[in-house]
């Protein structure tokens, strides 16, 4: 892993087609509105009029979303429907060379997708910005943006969608898709099955809160915002998930076990006082 500056420092205003336009695509592309970058979104859903409000450009039919003149095609949908989407995009309309981008949670899975789905012209870079509509409520200064340069030729266009993040002081972190899921199983994807079995436990603030529960019932209530889709592809397409999975159960019953020897420890040493 490596903590980088994008490779050329020059940026340019790009053309930018959105594929996808839930939550996160929505988080986004304020931000790349923002920076003066040009819009156009294509979704499953209908979303001509938010998509209005914004200034974007929206498509309902995908094959003249793909002719237009996309320096780039962000790919934001859902970890589990990417392969289905993919596969049924009417690739031969592109016109051009198009640089496609992944933000899906996960990274080998779409970075297998993609090299297999796509024409051999196209670049591909996966990336995973690690915030979301909550943590980067209030810009995105010391947050991280995680990608790997997976095929790359227009390195203008790459270095130009890379300073949308490092202008906005991100931390920028070259890593590959491997190395990623590796550590997202044992950071991300435990955070987010503990937020869900606090929900499930019905968690709620008291009025006796230490910071720690406070914490607790934050974590709660960011992890159910998100969809279960999302929650799912952390599992289902991250193979080192069912390792971390297995391990957090191993440590509930680590924990308990030792609960369980002290109290008849305990209580063994009443009985052993009465006799006395
Ligand atoms: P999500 O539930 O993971 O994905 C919602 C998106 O997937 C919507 O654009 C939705 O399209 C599309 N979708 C779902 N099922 C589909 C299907 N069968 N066919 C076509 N499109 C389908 O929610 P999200 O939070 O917006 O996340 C989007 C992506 O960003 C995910 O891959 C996620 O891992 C990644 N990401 C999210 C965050 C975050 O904080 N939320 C942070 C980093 C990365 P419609 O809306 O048109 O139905």
């Amino acid at each position: 892993m490596s903590v980088s500056s994008s490779h050329c420092a020059a940026s340019r205003i790009l053309q930018i087609g959105i594929l996808g336009f839930g939550p996160f695509a929505q988080f986004l592309s304020k931000t790349m509105i923002r920076q003066g970058h040009i819009l156009r979104a294509a979704s499953r859903t209908d979303y001509s009029t938010p998509c209005a409000h914004l200034g974007i450009s929206f498509f309902r039919d995908v094959g003249a979303f793909l002719e237009a003149e996309n320096d780039v095609i962000l790919i934001c949908t859902s970890i589990v429907s990417l392969s289905e989407v993919l596969q049924s995009l009417p690739l031969h309309r592109l016109e051009r060379p198009t640089l496609f981008v992944d933000v899906l949670s996960v990274k080998e899975h779409p970075r297998n997708v993609l090299l297999q789905v796509l024409p051999e012209e196209s670049d591909v870079l996966c990336t995973h910005p690690m915030f979301g509509p909550d943590s980067g409520k209030d810009g995105w200064k010391d947050l991280a943006l995680m990608y790997e340069r997976v095929r790359i030729r227009d390195e203008a266009i790459c270095s130009s969608f890379l300073q949308i993040f490092e202008s906005e002081g991100c931390r920028m972190l070259e890593m590959s898709c491997e190395e990623h899921d590796r550590m997202a199983a044992r950071s991300q994807f435990i955070t987010h099955t503990i937020g869900r079995m606090l929900s499930e436990m019905e968690i709620q603030s008291t009025s006796i809160n230490t910071k720690g529960f406070e914490a607790l019932v934050q974590l709660k209530e960011s992890t159910m915002r998100d969809s279960f889709d999302l929650f799912s592809g952390l599992f289902l397409h991250n193979r080192f998930a069912q390792q971390e999975l297995e391990n957090l159960e191993l440590a509930f019953q680590k924990v308990k076990q030792q609960l369980v020897e002290k109290m008849n420890k305990e209580e063994q040493n009443l009985n052993d006082s009465k006799l006395r």
